[in-house]
């Protein structure tokens, strides 16, 4: 859909990318997220396994696979989740099958996760990973968005609130920053760091091989 994402470009096999977006809980990622899967072609989203009780808004299977503590238990001891943590006292984690599938067939992957997966997937699995870390514009502001949000009770976004600050302090551990204070303008930052790290060399080695080729052998009549 979106023209960043289409042309010759994108026919030129290269590898996956593991897009992993964190932020303290109310800055904005989930809703940037939203808008990179909407508008962008080539990226899914890595659905996590959450112990958390589902939100009213949420839909099981597309926002989150909600299980039983046991069940993710389960998953855990039988190494089905490629990283996982517990955040504001749930668990939260990725299942393994999706994002492997997705690497070896060039297709890209976005992770909402919190700093703690992130730095999971990034000792795991560097070449793949493209971090960004979003930051609110002030506290009063991330405050503000967690009422505004109005899907937790207040206990628990007090629990959030009082975890942030320990979260935004994991900013340098990204490749890239973004301060969310206008959404559109977050928006098409995160969608270029995307566009950029597609056309990254070290991602295209073999496809652009095989382009050079084409390339040359059509100049020489051979094609
Ligand atoms: P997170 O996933 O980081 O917890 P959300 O994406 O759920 O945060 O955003 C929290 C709230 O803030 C939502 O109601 C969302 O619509 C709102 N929001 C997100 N970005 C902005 C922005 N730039 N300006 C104002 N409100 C925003
Ligand atoms: P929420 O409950 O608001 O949906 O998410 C709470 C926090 O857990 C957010 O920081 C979110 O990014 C993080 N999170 C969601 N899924 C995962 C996951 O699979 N792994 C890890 N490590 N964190 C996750």
């Amino acid at each position: 859909m979106a023209g960043a994402s289409q042309g010759m470009d994108n026919r030129i096999e290269r590898t996956g990318i593991m897009l992993v977006l964190s932020s303290p809980s109310g800055a904005g990622k989930s809703t940037i997220a939203r808008n990179l899967l909407e508008r962008l072609d080539n990226l899914e989203l890595s659905i996590s396994m959450t112990t958390r009780p589902r939100r009213v808004s949420e839909i099981d299977d597309v926002h989150y696979h909600f299980v039983s503590a046991r069940e993710f238990e389960r998953r855990r001891e039988s190494d089905a989740l490629l990283e996982w943590a517990e955040v504001h006292g749930n668990f939260y984690g990725t299942p393994r099958d999706p994002v492997e599938k997705a690497m070896a067939e060039g297709r890209d992957m976005l992770f909402d996760i919190d700093w703690q997966g992130g730095k999971q997937l990034m000792e795991k699995a560097r070449a793949h990973v493209v971090s960004i870390f979003i930051l609110p514009p002030t506290m009063d502001e991330l405050m503000a968005r967690l009422h505004r949000r109005a899907e937790d009770a207040q206990e628990v976004i007090e629990r959030r609130l009082a975890n942030a600050t320990e979260e935004i302090r994991h900013w340098r551990e990204y490749d890239y920053v973004i301060v969310n204070d206008d959404l559109d303008r977050a928006f098409h930052r995160a969608e270029a760091i995307l566009t950029a790290e597609r056309l990254r060399v070290d991602r295209r080695v073999a496809g652009l091989g095989d382009f050079e080729e084409k390339l040359i052998a059509a100049k020489s009549g051979k094609a």
